[in-house]
């Protein structure tokens, strides 16, 4: 075990001096991060622990969105009423997600900044661009029948873990966070950096910034929304692939429609091309099948996982049609 330091701020102003030295980390409930280093992928030499920042509220916004604290436990947002009531999907992901146990540890924001990591990233004797970069990736011609389907590059094949942040691309979320002297907002559509050829770059957050909050937009009380995770198991597994979707219809036509995929690649992957198709049309399984077909016409299955193309083709008119019945009745 490596020595490290170990910080508990009650400030947001401490907490931003303190991860300012060298190989300072913020710590949230440690359930990837303290993994990482047990396993020797991580070796901070201090941890600066948020969860005494005044940071865990969730709170209506005044456009009518919610925000999450940053520290926000993810089964306290689970369990939140405005969540469950306007946001479902975003409920229904967290609770398809790891175990109550890791749930009531997790954070908000560690939760968006779990590594993105597969078995080869676990292990420093194997090949990962993502944990070592220039090593190469174990996975692209090993073991990969988990991994990407889709924005993929040679550097790095692995999927995004996180349940949660497939549903918050849907709700459209925004990030926001605190640099010494400074404060910002990402959207979440631009929070994870796309593959490229430096994979271990992930997100969009400046060095060292503190996540404060995210705030989701608000919806109107027509829109319905779903997350579905298909898994090797009924618990504590990965997604293979995952859907949240949201459906507002408009008599049988469909007014607003929005998709994200998890498990299929790097980053949430918002179904842009599948929502343009349908929005404005009939609530059809035909149509649900079309839109699938062209959004996974973009698939680049790996030698190992092209059955989450079907899986992925599969979701989206299953789903969808689960929404429309329940906004029929
Ligand atoms: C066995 C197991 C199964 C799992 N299964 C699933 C699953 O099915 N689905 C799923 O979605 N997840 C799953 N997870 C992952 C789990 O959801 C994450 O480990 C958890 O959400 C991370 O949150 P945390 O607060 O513990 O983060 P930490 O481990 O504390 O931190 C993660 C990262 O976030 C940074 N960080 C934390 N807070 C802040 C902040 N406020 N500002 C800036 N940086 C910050 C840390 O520096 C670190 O880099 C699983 C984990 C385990 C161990
Ligand atoms: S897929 Fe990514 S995380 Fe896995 S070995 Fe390759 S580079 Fe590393």
């Amino acid at each position: 075990m490596k020595e490290f330091g170990y910080d508990r701020p009650t400030e947001v102003e401490a907490a931003l001096r303190s991860v300012a030295g060298d190989g300072a980390r913020f710590l949230g409930g440690g359930t990837n991060l303290v993994d990482l280093m047990k396993s020797g992928v991580e070796s901070p030499r201090r941890l600066v622990d948020v969860r005494f920042l005044p940071l865990a509220g969730i709170s209506a916004t005044t456009d009518g969105g919610l925000l999450l604290g940053a520290t926000a436990t993810n089964s306290d947002i689970a369990a939140h009423v405005e969540v469950r009531r306007r946001y479902p999907a975003l409920s229904q992901a967290i609770l398809a997600g790891a175990s109550g146990q890791l749930r009531n540890m997790a954070t908000a924001a560690g939760n968006l900044l779990q590594r993105t990591r597969c078995a080869y990233f676990a292990d420093p004797a194997e090949p990962c661009n993502r944990r070592s970069p220039g090593t190469g990736c174990g996975a692209l011609t090993g073991e990969h029948h988990n991994h990407a389907i889709l924005d993929w590059t040679e550097s790095c094949v692995a999927t995004h873990p996180s349940d949660m942040a497939v549903a918050l691309a849907l709700f459209d979320a925004d990030v926001h966070y605190r640099t010494p002297g400074t404060s910002g907002t990402v959207p979440f559509a631009r929070f994870y950096r796309p593959v490229g050829d430096t994979p271990h770059e992930e997100t969009m957050l400046p060095e060292h910034a503190l996540i404060t909050g995210i705030t989701l937009a608000p919806v109107t009380p027509a829109l319905r929304s779903r997350y579905r995770k298909v898994r090797e198991r009924a618990s504590y597994a990965f997604a293979t692939v995952s859907l949240a979707a949201a459906l507002e219809l408009d008599g049988d036509r469909i007014a607003d429609v929005r998709l994200a995929f998890g498990g299929v690649a790097a980053r949430p992957w918002r179904a842009r091309t599948a929502e343009r198709l349908l929005r404005g049309g009939p609530a059809t399984p035909e149509l649900f099948r079309a839109a699938a077909d062209a959004e996974l016409s973009a698939a680049r299955p790996l030698r190992d996982n092209a059955y989450k193309v079907a899986l992925a083709r599969n979701l989206v008119p299953a789903v969808l049609a689960d929404l429309a019945d329940a906004g029929n009745r």
